[in-house]
């Protein structure tokens, strides 16, 4: 017991202080876009014939993070002309078309539902339903469970049964297999509830975008009410989404 206590001790506090303080993520980590709108069109045109999923709109000089799997090919074609990846990890929206982007992405608090807030604000209880994922995405929420993001202090939880949350957050491209089974947990999720779409795959079919045997978007069978771009989303783009939207 001595052992343990003495550990415990050593090891300190190890919760992030978030979001009373910020946290600085690793350079490498590619967060909300910023698009130079004075680059060459021949630069643009070279970045958006490389872009493996048809994420850059050349004339309107636009990105669509819910398309984007932020490998950062564009970046590195542009060499810091076009299109550069900043490390806010603040990428969530609660409408789709916001994610159609020039590097700008409105205040997610601001366009949250006020009667989520109230309902939700203090508790909020999720059911994750994995349609298919490559469980990068499930692994980056499962993440928010581990002390450092303690995502409980918050009130909010994953619990095992939809008859016992007050919304879903789905992940993976809702293969043609798994279709069923999420609109029988969205069915078995007592009223009102909440639905986030988490990945490019759940937002548009990610790196599945073309295949016969998938959803090219969550929305297409429900109601969305919150998109977290990523493939898969860092865990506090998650974090930053969850606390924004219902607090
Ligand atoms: S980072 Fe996104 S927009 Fe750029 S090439 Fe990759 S998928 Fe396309
Ligand atoms: S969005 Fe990317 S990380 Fe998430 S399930 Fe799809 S392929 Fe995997």
């Amino acid at each position: 017991m001595l052992k343990v206590l003495r550990n415990r001790f050593e090891q300190g506090c190890k919760t992030s202080r978030y979001p009373k303080e910020n946290v600085q993520l690793l350079p490498r980590y590619r967060g909300r876009p910023i698009i130079q709108q004075d680059t060459p069109s021949d630069i643009v045109g070279r970045c958006a014939a490389a872009c493996p999923q048809d994420a850059i709109d050349s004339i309107a000089k636009t990105i669509d993070m819910g398309r984007c799997v932020f490998c950062g090919t564009c970046a590195r074609i542009a060499g810091g002309r076009f299109i550069t990846f900043t490390q806010d990890f603040a990428v969530a929206v609660a409408e789709k078309a916001h994610l159609i982007t020039q590097g700008d992405i409105p205040d997610l608090a601001q366009h949250s539902r006020q009667h989520f807030k109230k309902l939700f604000g203090r508790s909020l209880q999720l059911r994750q339903v994995s349609a298919a994922g490559c469980n990068a995405c499930e692994a980056d929420l499962n993440v928010l469970a581990t002390p450092f993001f303690d995502l409980a202090r918050f009130g909010i939880n994953f619990v095992a049964s939809p008859r016992h949350a007050d919304g879903i957050v789905v992940t993976g491209p809702i293969s043609r297999n798994m279709k069923t089974a999420l609109l029988q947990t969205y069915e078995a999720t007592p009223e009102p509830r909440v639905v986030i779409a988490v990945g490019s795959c759940t937002i548009s079919g990610g790196p599945f975008r073309g295949s016969p045997e998938i959803t090219e978007g969550l929305d297409k069978l429900l109601p969305v009410d919150l998109f977290i771009p990523g493939c898969p989303p860092h865990p506090m783009s998650n974090l930053h989404a969850l606390l924004n939207f219902f607090k």
